[in-house]
């Protein structure tokens, strides 16, 4: 077969099932070309993303400017590893770190790897600026947290899907209930040995929970008042997806360690940084942490291009826009529904809610059903659909999108 023989659906899905491990349950579509907020499958049938790859790709699909990035620079330089200095990484930490408002950056690839990296910082923190004996660090989490799949980080999950058979697990975390300032307040009074707080700004896999306003505020200044480090994962929720540049901007709260990826790329190629300030990065030193493609010179001069990408072309804005005519028209609809019991969200962050359990089919049945009307979506939690499409949408689209929605649920009514 070769390389570029053209596959039909079928032979692709199949292609798939017989020689690729079975680690996801992938609606049953085929996509094989992509230009901002549309996909194609392999017959050619247009769909609306309304998952924009988990919110990597909130700049839309094929950015010229961003794969004019990554082709100009892979045809120059690709790969140094960071035993010698390229000149495109620190152009590109002046850059994020003057947008984020942080004196330093680490680059890595994945999400799961920065969220690594920003667990070493804090622990290093604690024992070398905080003065907590070694070894005994903790680090709170929430309950229906999701950092990646790591096997540290599946240590403080509590989905047994992602935990069951992965042990033995990683010491040093103490989960609480999310959005619950008494029960963040409790823990941190309870134990002097806390380094550090990690926390979703919104609960993004665990179906689009926004917590109450002053959460993360009130979160911030327990924090500081115990001296532990606030520690976003905004790997879902930055890069303007909820109608900000990052989700703590609601609350104009300043994480001490922030964690980005998907959308720091625009979806075109790994990149994950994390980001703080010099009384605490100051603790790693040569030797400490690296990775071998962590701020390669394409993942720079990418990550630049798609931050320059949110800024010209106003995709916090717009998020926050359009997101407030999407819930506003589901409102409408759910006002008359039987089946959808409410949607929430920020930005272009937003989930449905279906009355039916967890167990159940009918997300499922309706994400194919999307599918076929030319919208493309995935349940979470069984009953939970969220909808986060490309941030370059414009208003006639997602009110085509509205449409699609609010016509295929009408078929599942009862
Ligand atoms: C997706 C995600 C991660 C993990 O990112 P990967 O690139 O898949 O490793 C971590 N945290 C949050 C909040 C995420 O949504």
């Amino acid at each position: 077969m070769a390389v570029l023989e053209h596959l039909t659906s079928q032979d692709a899905m199949a292609l798939e099932n017989r020689y690729g491990a079975h680690n996801y349950h992938p609606l049953p579509v085929v996509l094989s070309k992509g230009e901002g907020v549309y996909v194609w499958d392999a017959e050619g049938k247009q769909y609306y993303d309304f998952l924009s790859a988990y919110s990597a790709v909130n700049q839309g699909h094929c950015h010229p400017k961003i794969v004019g990035a990554l082709t100009e620079q892979a045809q120059k330089l690709t790969l140094t590893s960071r035993a010698f200095y390229n000149d495109m990484l620190g152009r590109y930490e002046k850059y994020a770190t003057e947008t984020f408002g942080f004196d330093k950056l680490l680059p890595m690839n994945t999400g799961a790897e920065a969220v690594e990296t920003a667990l070493k910082l804090c622990r290093k923190w604690a024992y070398e600026k905080k003065g907590i004996a070694e070894n005994e660090a903790q680090i709170v989490v929430c309950t229906n947290n999701f950092h990646g799949r790591t096997t540290t980080i599946v240590s403080f999950s509590n989905d047994p899907v992602a935990r069951k058979n992965f042990g033995p697990f990683t010491n040093g975390f103490i989960k609480i209930e999310y959005n619950d300032l008494e029960a963040l307040e409790k823990a941190l009074e309870s134990d002097k040995n806390i380094a550090g707080f990690l926390v979703e700004p919104i609960q993004g896999e665990a179906g689009v929970y926004v917590p109450s306003e002053g959460y993360l505020k009130g979160a911030k200044a327990l924090c500081e008042k115990h001296n532990v480090l606030f520690i976003a994962d905004e790997v879902q929720t930055g890069v303007a997806r909820t109608g900000q540049l990052l989700a703590v901007d609601h609350e104009d709260v300043k994480p001490d360690i922030l964690i980005l990826g998907k959308a720091l790329s625009g979806g075109v190629y790994p990149v994950s940084a994390v980001l703080a300030n010099d009384p605490i990065m100051e603790v790693i030193k040569p030797g400490n942490h690296g990775s071998t493609f962590g701020g390669n010179p394409i993942a720079a001069a990418v990550a630049m291009a798609a931050l320059e990408v949110v800024k010209e072309e106003g995709l916090a804005e717009n998020a926050e826009r359009l997101g407030q005519l999407f819930r506003s028209e589901m409102d409408k609809y759910i006002a008359t529904s039987a089946i959808v019991k409410l949607v929430r969200g920020k930005g272009l962050l937003n989930a449905i809610v279906i009355d039916d359990t967890e167990e159940s089919e009918t997300a499922w049945n309706i994400c194919v059903a999307l599918k076929e009307n030319g919208l493309l979506a995935k349940p979470t939690h069984g009953n939970i659909i969220r909808f986060a499409p490309p941030l370059v949408m414009d208003e006639t689209q997602l009110m085509d999108c509205v449409r699609i929605i609010t016509e295929t649920l009408q078929g599942f009514e009862r």
